[in-house]
């Protein structure tokens, strides 16, 4: 990109970004009204420039002018993962090429498969700004905001990564105003510890796997580190036992935001680090139950997105495949942002019961923690309904038959009648499409 566009970016992106801070703490009212503008804006150019959505406005007899508020994308089709990895291209608009566009792989939440996302530049630009809002957050907890010393540990090829790249390439930002460094997760953990030790970052940015099975890996061990003061994660879950051992045991701040690749940031947490304040102006959140009617408060669903801002690649109402709750009670920090009670990990990994019902991997995880602190990682597979088959990893010095045994003892009080469960202990639990941690697999 030329350096005129370069600067003219950067200063559409700093003028944005200045308003950023502000728009979490405007009244709701003021927010709505700018999510009702982009609402209307995206639903015409899906209707004048993207396929699939002239198709089905045209058979059901919708004109953009039917589209007033949020509330009216509920007469638009539910999309899921199968839908936008087959027939992708019918999501494209016809108004922008590669010139306009970047490609980004998203690794499907329900399918787990790899899907293709495109992103307009303007979108990207844009979620740079919005990240103004998680970065006030963060330069708080940090308490510095100039010249932070940051490490990424995240797969090459990532969506963060991409975007970043991205960043960099199209906009202009002074050299030293955050020094970044990058390492690969797949390297040994001692490299990493290493890496850490050796480079001294502020802040860490990793997937949530990852932050577990580093936490886990350190605690076992009498290794000296040099702890960064806040520990980023996303993409995939974090224990709470990990969490507790990054918090308590090595001092660090936990913190995370909530992002799709097809929509960017979808959330962040404030200081007080409890559930996602939503960025309802860009990204329209829903979330449902299983017949695709809005879940109430407190009430876990999955997460149906909508992104009022790309306008490369347009996806109304997609299903992300990840439960959550909205939460009961508005935040007291003074963001009038709505609120995500919590992320329960993603709707495929549950494990099915005898009787049918279903249980997240998170809260079968939060059952059996007590015993899982003897892991490193560890994923439940299921061949069959009612039968659970978990793998785990095992820390060094870990008696294997006694963790076996205290597992199976206790499984009967917990999980239903007639629920089998079986240990297999593995070295290594191969991840998942874009490198995340899958909790549970069904076999087969
Ligand atoms: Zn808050």
């Amino acid at each position: 990109m030329n350096l005129l566009r370069r600067f003219c970016n950067s200063v559409y992106v700093g003028a944005n970004a200045w308003r950023e801070r502000h728009v979490p703490f405007w009244p709701l009212e003021r927010i709505e009204r700018l999510q009702a503008r982009r609402v209307r804006a995206i639903v015409r150019h899906a209707y004048e420039a993207v396929p699939f959505y002239r198709e089905v406005m045209q058979e059901a007899g919708l004109k953009p002018g039917d589209f007033e508020t949020a509330k009216d994308l509920v007469h638009l089709p539910l999309l899921d993962d199968g839908q936008v990895r087959r027939h992708g291209e019918r999501f494209l608009s016809r108004r922008h090429d590669d010139r306009s566009r970047l490609l980004l792989h998203s690794t499907g939440s329900m399918s787990n498969v790899q899907k293709t996302i495109y992103r307009c530049h303007q979108s990207l630009l844009l979620t740079l700004a919005f990240s103004e809002r998680d970065r006030a957050v963060l330069n708080s907890l940090m308490g510095k905001g100039w010249g932070q010393r940051q490490l990424f540990i995240l797969p090459e090829g990532s969506a963060t990564l991409a975007v970043r790249a991205f960043w960099d390439r199209a906009t202009i930002l002074p050299p030293k105003f955050v020094d970044r460094h990058f390492f690969a997760p797949e390297a040994p953990l001692e490299k990493a510890l290493e890496t850490i030790n050796a480079i001294k970052p502020q802040v860490i940015f990793s997937y949530g796997s990852y932050a577990d099975i580093f936490a886990r890996w350190l605690a076992a061990r009498n290794l000296p580190f040099n702890p960064p003061r806040v520990w980023m994660y996303g993409a995939d879950m974090l224990s709470p036992f990990a969490r507790h051992l990054l918090e308590k045991r090595f001092g660090c701040i936990v913190y995370t935001t909530y992002q799709a690749s097809e929509t960017g940031k979808i959330g962040f947490q404030c200081e007080r680090r409890e559930g996602f304040h939503l960025n309802v102006d860009s990204v329209v959140v829903r979330v449902v139950d299983e017949s695709g009617n809005d879940s109430p408060p407190g009430q876990f669903g999955e997460v149906v997105v909508s992104n009022l801002c790309n306008r490369a690649m347009v996806l109304l109402n997609c299903r992300l495949g990840d439960r959550a709750a909205f939460a009961t009670a508005p935040c007291p920090c003074g963001r009038s942002l709505p609120l995500l009670q919590s992320l329960e990990g993603r709707c495929s990994e549950v494990i099915e019961m005898a009787s049918g019902r279903t249980m997240s991997a998170c809260v079968l995880g939060t059952l059996f923690e007590h015993e899982l602190h003897e892991v490193l990682a560890a994923q439940a597979t299921q061949p069959a309904k009612g039968v659970i088959c978990w793998r785990l990893v095992s820390l060094p010095g870990t008696d294997r038959e006694a963790l076996r045994a205290r597992i199976l003892a206790k499984a009967p009080s917990i999980l239903e009648p007639g629920t089998k469960v079986s240990i297999e202990f593995v070295e290594k639990i191969p991840t998942g499409p874009g490198g995340k941690l899958l909790r549970a697999v069904r076999a087969g």
